[in-house]
This record gives structure tokens, C-alpha cells and sequence, in this order.
């Protein structure tokens, strides 16, 4: 690990002239004879109109299943639409696939198919304006026919029951990132939801043997791995043994604010670092959650965390009496009454965040994981759906990020990494089965 921190504090010193170099304004006659060309002279419209707008988290697959919300609709309470998407020109999501472990027990590759399947049908609804891709040619594809690409990641290793055909079975219907773990640990990888819960079976060293072959194999088919949500030591753990440069679909930093799904410095510089000798590193995608973004609406939401306790105790008493339980909707929504109670942080908090992670780990290995329709509108001011992401461009060129940095920050990054996972993918598979087993950085269990 000692030399990766060392390569990465390189990197990030490298950054920073590069990023100055980028915003010194341009001498040359041939630069001024052009100026109207020129990445300052750009308006952040403008940017944002030329660049393929990535996001990668966002749950609507869940309204989708359990609300029979249409992407056609309006946002009615949600955050994302297909009339926002536009608005904001966005151009790929990729959404959540996501199984919550509790309600779904016994049952987690089901409730996987029907959300997987409740995207390709929003696709078929909607096929004048969105399209089912898979790959950034995909993405590219879509963008030059002005449709909103549509894309899936699993959050939450626990959907594959532990099986590594059901993961290449996912990866057949669409799925091109996989977090390894949701708040719950599962059998092969560790959560930073559960990780100081002794209750909770963990694992010795981040991964088990079965773990670090999941790994391998999401190498192997090309589907990126996504450490958002992982426990630290699952996090190093997988860094080391990866092929592929890695992504954080959903996490902020946390060094502007402590929650233990945050990643620190030495994270964020070891995701810049990440991938084989040759790699240019993996992408750390932002979060929007005020609750990742700002330590006073973190510690607002600590101080008000009783009172809320104990009206949702009350509440389910009140449904006990009469030999109910509460519903989940209910529950949420009283929630959510008291997180409203607690100001919304401004913009430039997720701003902050940007420019750390782009200040650390460098302006290659930053870019946009809303989390829309995941954190009950818990979002900084000004930012409820896909049409406000153009007020994020205005903020970071108002901060001196030239036009193509933005680009980067906007999707470019995303697309780089996406497109060396498919590299990756293929160099493993052209390799044959037995040698993949003897070169494989760790011991297989003896039989
Ligand atoms: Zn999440």
C-alpha cells in the first residue's frame, strides 16, 4: 500500500500545475484570433450543451416497481423525470438496481429481475427519447440522437445469492457495475453500514477467497467494480487485487464531512491510482445526500435523531394497539417531516466536494452519482432534479475550471474508465481458463 500512497501523492501534486496550466489564459495570436472558441470564453450553457452528461446513481427503479411511476409523469415528490433529464441535458443515467436486503430475504435475485426489467420497459415506453445501452459507444450512440441513455448498476453485492453465474447472468441482461455491498455486509465483502456491528458476521480480511473471485470475474466480464458503500478494509482489500480501475458510483469525501461512507484522502487518491500498471486510474462520482456533503446538516441530523425515534415509536405503537404494523410509507414520511425540519445546505457544499476530490486525487477521477429518488429530497438548495445540473457546471467554471475540465467532470471521466474496464475485459478473456486460475494475485483455496 506504500506505494501506491506514494504514486497517488505524485499524482496529485501533478494535478495541480496541470489544472493552473488549464485556466492560464491563452497568449498565442492564434489563440486570440480564436477566442470566441476559446475554453474561457464559454458560456457554462454552452458546456454544458457539448459535454455527454453522465450520472451514475439514481433509485426511480423503485417508483418504477412499487409506485408504477412512468418516467413520463411529473416528478410528483421524486427527482427525476424524463422531462428534468432534458432539461439538463443529460445524457446517460445508470439506475440503481437496488434490493433492499430485509423485506427481500430469500429472495434477492427476484426482486433483482423485476427492477432490472423495470428499466427495460421504461425504454420501451419511452423509445423516442431514451434508449437501453450497454457500453460508452452506447452512451455515445444515444447522445448524437439526442436520448437519454439508459444504463444499470446493481447496489448491493448480496443480489447474486453468493453466485457467480447469477452475476454473469446480470451481466447478460444490461448490468454494468456492481456495488460490492449495500449498508448490509453479505456473505463475501464487508459494509461500512454494519462494519462496528458485532452482531454481524465479517469477514478476516475485507474479502473472502469467494469475494476476491466475484472480483476477478466482474474484471473478466467487463462490468465495473463499485466501491461505494464497502467497509475501508473491503475497499483496500479489493484495490489490490482488481485489474481494472475502479469506480465509486455514489460517495463524497471525508474529509469535508465525516460519514463513514465517505471516502478519505488516501481513498480517493488510491481510486485515482487504481487498475493495472498502465491504467489511468478509476472515478469517484459525488453524492448529493446533504448528509454526505455538509457536517452541519450531519450533526442537525444527530441532534434530532431522538425526537424522530421516538415519534416513530410512538406511531408504531399506535398501529400495535390495533394489532397493525406501521406502514412503511407511513414511517418515511414522518421522517422525512423531521428532515425537513433541518435547513438545506447550499450549493456550493457539493461544489466543495468536487474541488476536493479534484484537488487530491486529480480533475481525471471526479464526476457526478446524484443518488436521485434515494434520500428522501435530502439535497443542497436549488438541486432537486436532473434540470438543475447545469447550475453545477456554472458553479465549477465560476471557480476556474476551464471548459474541459468540466467535460470531464460532467461524464468524459466516467467514459474513460468505463471504456479500459472493456479493455481489461478483454485481455483477461483472451486469456484461457486454467492460467487465469495461476495468475490470479492471491492463493485459491486448496481443495
Ligand atoms: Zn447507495
Amino acid at each position: 500500500m506504500q506505494t501506491r500512497a506514494s504514486l497517488a501523492l505524485s499524482a496529485s501534486l501533478l494535478a495541480i500545475p496541470f489544472m493552473l496550466l488549464a485556466q492560464t489564459p491563452l497568449l498565442t495570436s492564434q489563440a486570440s484570433s480564436a477566442t470566441k472558441m476559446s475554453p474561457k470564453s464559454q458560456t457554462s450553457e454552452a458546456v454544458q450543451k457539448s459535454a455527454i452528461v453522465i450520472d451514475t446513481h439514481a433509485d426511480t427503479p423503485q417508483r418504477f416497481v412499487d409506485e408504477n411511476f412512468d418516467l413520463g409523469d411529473p416528478l410528483n415528490g421524486g427527482n427525476f423525470n424524463l422531462e428534468t433529464a432534458r432539461k439538463g441535458n443529460l445524457g446517460a443515467e445508470f439506475f440503481s438496481i437496488w434490493v433492499d436486503p430485509v423485506p427481500n430475504k430469500g429472495h434477492f435475485a427476484r426482486r433483482t429481475l423485476i427492477l432490472i426489467d423495470s428499466v427495460k420497459q421504461q425504454v420501451a415506453r419511452h423509445p423516442d427519447q431514451m434508449m437501453f445501452v450497454t457500453s460508452p459507444e452506447g452512451i455515445e450512440l444515444a447522445h448524437r440522437e439526442h436520448k437519454l441513455a439508459a444504463l444499470m448498476g446493481i447496489e448491493g453485492g448480496h443480489s447474486i445469492e453468493d453466485s457467480l453465474a447469477l452475476l454473469r447472468d446480470y451481466y447478460a441482461l444490461g448490468v454494468r457495475y456492481m456495488t460490492l455491498t449495500w449498508a448490509n455486509s453479505n456473505g463475501w465483502a464487508d459494509s461500512s453500514g454494519d462494519v462496528d456491528d458485532t452482531s454481524v458476521p465479517h469477514t478476516k480480511e475485507g474479502l473472502t477467497e469467494f469475494g476476491k473471485d466475484v472480483v476477478y470475474e466482474m474484471n473478466r466480464l467487463g462490468m465495473m467494480v463499485d466501491i461505494s458503500h464497502v467497509s475501508d478494509r473491503t475497499f483496500y482489500r479489493t484495490l489490490v487485487i482488481t485489474r481494472a480501475p475502479v469506480i465509486a458510483s455514489h460517495s463524497s469525501a471525508r474529509a469535508l464531512c465525516d460519514a463513514p461512507r465517505n471516502m478519505t484522502d488516501d481513498m480517493l487518491r488510491a481510486v485515482a491510482n487504481s487498475g493495472g500498471p498502465n491504467s489511468k486510474g478509476g472515478v469517484v462520482q459525488v453524492n448529493f445526500y446533504s448528509g454526505f456533503l455538509s457536517q452541519s446538516y450531519r450533526d442537525a441530523q444527530k441532534a434530532i435523531k431522538p425526537e424522530m425515534d421516538k415519534a416513530v415509536q410512538e406511531l408504531k405503537d399506535k398501529y400495535k394497539a390495533e394489532g397493525k404494523d406501521a406502514p412503511d410509507a407511513e414511517i418515511s414520511k414522518l421522517q422525512r417531516q423531521f428532515a425537513d425540519r433541518i435547513p438545506r445546505p447550499p450549493l456550493s457544499v457539493l461544489i466543495d466536494h468536487i474541488d476536493h476530490i479534484a484537488k487530491v486525487a486529480g480533475v481525471d477521477h471526479v464526476g457526478l452519482g446524484s443518488d436521485f429518488d434515494g434520500v428522501s429530497g435530502q439535497l443542497p438548495e436549488g438541486l432537486d432534479s436532473p434540470a438543475d445540473l447545469p447550475t453545477i457546471t456554472a458553479a465549477l467554471m465560476g471557480r476556474g475550471y476551464s471548459a474541459e475540465d468540466c467535460r470531464k467532470i460532467l461524464g468524459g471521466n466516467l467514459l474513460r474508465v468505463f471504456r479500459e474496464v472493456e479493455q481489461v475485459s478483454k485481455e483477461l478473456q483472451a486469456e484461457s481458463r486454467p492460467r487465469i486460475a495461476e495468475k490470479q494475485p492471491f492463493d485459491k483455496p486448496q481443495k
